[in-house]
């Protein structure tokens, strides 16, 4: 009697859903006020999700969609929700692509995540490694390049960039969906305003503009914070890796990480305010014109400039 009563006056205390009015609350979102039952809360994501690529008009109704998928919470998430959406859209095709930058007891670990996803959902898989593109694997690249000015992330990055266009040529994909979460897109306002990089200011947009050569990308889940990405993949059961890469120490994005944490936890909403204040900036072709641009003089790729960065790491990489 005592322990039900109890029971009953604890249940009382945890406040209902605002949205549904029936559910207990298991998340609050301070930017909107709302607290969300599980299931509202997951549809909530879902939402805004699909909301944006409609937005952004990233989709048609038969893309061929190549997503980018780490083995991290926020990838497998992101083809979660698209797996589910794509049940609107059966003309639609999902494709997993994963890049194997080749960093030993961390990517490995992580693309098993990624292999049980496709087949939990039944959606290819295609991996690129590194040491298969480049010949080298990004442990060997981080040994030749110790006591460089650029840190691993930099070499990765842009490596990175070039395969996973590889895979999405390879396999024919319309578009690249990549896995940002607002969080990543604030911080990279920051980091290229703080820096003076205007040229890479707009890579926050949702859409990257159209250049010959390069799958357009496109950033679904750009409107979701770290945190409720955390909450879903935690109320979702996913199983993801969660032990950080050992190379992440890019020291200025982490000190601007913590930065609009504190902010955000100060004043809810900081990183929307950023995101949204970063489109406006934008200029409203991006995303919409065609680029010029002409081939890089040695891997006859794309590029901006006479040698495309790719080439310019890998000869700096290899020289060493
Ligand atoms: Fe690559 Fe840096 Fe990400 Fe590690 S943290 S996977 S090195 S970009
Ligand atoms: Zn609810
Ligand atoms: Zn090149």
């Amino acid at each position: 009697m005592y322990e039900k009563e109890s029971l009953t006056h604890q249940s009382k205390k945890i406040p209902l859903c605002t949205k549904c009015g029936v559910k207990p609350s298991v998340y609050f979102r301070p930017y909107s006020g709302e607290r969300l039952c599980k299931s509202c809360f997951i549809d909530s994501i879902e939402f805004r999700v699909e909301r944006t690529i409609s937005r952004f008009d990233m989709f048609k109704f038969n893309s061929r969609i190549a997503v980018a998928v780490s083995g991290g919470k926020d990838s497998l998430n992101l083809l979660r929700i698209l797996w589910r959406l794509e049940e609107k859209y059966p003309k639609a095709e999902l494709i997993v692509a994963s890049v194997d930058e080749g960093i030993k007891d961390y990517r490995n670990e992580a693309l098993k995540f990624v292999k049980e996803s496709c087949k939990q959902y039944d959606i290819e898989l295609q991996v690129l490694s590194f040491k298969e593109l480049y010949g080298l694997t990004l442990d060997e690249i981080v040994v030749k390049t110790m006591n460089k000015e650029l840190t691993p992330c930099s070499y990765c990055g842009v490596l990175r960039r070039r395969a996973l266009n590889q895979i999405a040529k390879r396999i024919d994909a319309d578009v690249i969906a990549t896995a940002h979460n607002l969080d990543d897109i604030a911080q990279t306002a920051l980091l290229n305003l703080i820096r003076g990089d205007l040229n890479r200011f707009s890579t926050v947009y949702p859409v990257s503009t159209r250049i010959q050569g390069f799958v357009r990308k496109v950033k679904p889940y750009c409107e979701i914070p770290e945190r409720e990405s955390a909450m879903l993949a935690y109320l979702t059961e996913i199983k993801f890796q969660s032990i950080p890469c050992p190379y992440s120490e890019s020291a200025m994005r982490n000190d601007i990480r913590r930065f609009l944490n504190k902010m955000e936890s100060k004043r809810p909403g900081t990183m929307f305010t950023i995101y949204k204040t970063s489109l406006n900036l934008i200029s409203a072709k991006v995303g919409k014109e065609e680029e010029k641009i002409r081939l890089c003089e040695i891997c006859g790729e794309p590029s901006q400039t006479k040698i495309c960065r790719t080439c310019e790491l890998l000869k700096e990489i290899k020289k060493r």
